[in-house]
C-alpha cells in the first residue's frame, strides 16, 4: 500500500454488552506508514475495540473496513488474509520450541484454515520455505542471534519481539499490538520503539493499544483517547496532551 493510504477504518462502531455500552460510536482510521495509539483508563473499551477490528468480535452497530472491505461477520482468518497481523496482551509462545519454530507457525495463519491442519499437510519444500521466511522476519526484527534458542529463555522484551516477528511472517500491512510495552524495562521499551519506528518507515500501519503514556507519546503519530467507551480526544501527541478532558481523565481533574 502507498504511504498515507487508509488501511483500516472504523465508522461509528459501537458494542453493547447487555445494558453496558463498552464502545460508543468510535470512528478512526489507520494509514500506511503511521503509528496510531489507542489509550484510555482501565475499562475504557480498548480491548473491546481491538477485538472488533481484528475479527474476534462483531460490532453491535457501525462498520469496520479493512483494505476497503466491510468486515462484519467475517472470521478472523479473513482479516489475516486481507493483511491484518496482531499480537496479544499476554505472550503466547511455545516456550520449549525455538524462536524460529514459533515464528514459522505465524506464517500459516494467513491463508490457511488452521495451522495444525496445514502443518500436517506440509511437504518438505513448503516447510523449508516457511522456516526461511521465519528466519527473514527474525532478522528483520533484530533477533537473528536467537533464532534457534528456546523462546522461554528470552527476556520478556525479546519474547514480545518474537510475537511481532510471528505476526510479520503473515505479510501484514496492518499490525495491531495489544499493550506491547507492558512489563518491559526501560531499555526494552527503547528497543521496541526503535523496531516500531523501523516498521513504520517500511510502510506498515500500526495500531497500538497501550497504557504506558510516555511510551506512546514518544512513538505515535496520532493518538485516540477513550473514556467510558467514548472518544474524548484525537490528534497528535502534543494536541492530546494539552486537551483538558484528557488531563481530567488521567489526573482526575
Ligand atoms: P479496556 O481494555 O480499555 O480496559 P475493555 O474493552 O476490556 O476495556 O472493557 C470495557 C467495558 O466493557 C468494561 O466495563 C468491561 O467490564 C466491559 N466488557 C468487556 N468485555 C465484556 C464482555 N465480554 N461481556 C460483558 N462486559 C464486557
Ligand atoms: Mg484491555
Amino acid at each position: 500500500p502507498a504511504r498515507g493510504e487508509v488501511l483500516l477504518q472504523a465508522t461509528k462502531v459501537s458494542k453493547r454488552f447487555g445494558g453496558l455500552v463498552a464502545n460508543n460510536d468510535i470512528s478512526m482510521t489507520l494509514k500506511a506508514g503511521e503509528i496510531h495509539a489507542l489509550i484510555g483508563p482501565n475499562g475504557a473499551g480498548k480491548s473491546t475495540f481491538f477485538n472488533m477490528v481484528s475479527g474476534v468480535d462483531d460490532p453491535s452497530s457501525g462498520e469496520v473496513l479493512l483494505a476497503g472491505q466491510a468486515m462484519t461477520a467475517k472470521p478472523s482468518r479473513v482479516f489475516a488474509a486481507l493483511g491484518l497481523g496482531r499480537t496479544f496482551q499476554h505472550v503466547r509462545l511455545l516456550g520449549q520450541r525455538s524462536v524460529v519454530e514459533n515464528v514459522a507457525l505465524g506464517a500459516h495463519l494467513r491463508a490457511r484454515r488452521g495451522w495444525i491442519a496445514a502443518m500436517l499437510r506440509l511437504d518438505r519444500a513448503e516447510e523449508a520455505a516457511l522456516m526461511a521466511e521465519a528466519r527473514r522476519q527474525i532478522e528483520r526484527c533484530g533477533l537473528g542471534a536467537h533464532a534457534d534458542t528456546p523462546a522461554a529463555s528470552l527476556s520478556l522484551g525479546q519474547q514480545r519481539v518474537v510475537e511481532i516477528a510471528r505476526a510479520l511472517a503473515g505479510q501484514p500491512s496492518v499490525l495491531l499490538l495489544d499493550e506491547p510495552a507492558a512489563g518491559l524495562r526501560h531499555l526494552e521499551k527503547r528497543a521496541l520503539s526503535v523496531l516500531l519506528d523501523q516498521l513504520r518507515a517500511e510502510g506498515l500501519g500500526i495500531l497500538v493499544v497501550e497504557h504506558d503514556m510516555e511510551f506512546v507519546m514518544n512513538l505515535a503519530d496520532r493518538i485516540t483517547v477513550l473514556e467510558f467507551g467514548t472518544v474524548i480526544a484525537t490528534g497528535t501527541p502534543a494536541e492530546v496532551q494539552a486537551n483538558p478532558r484528557v488531563l481530567e481523565a488521567y489526573l482526575g481533574g
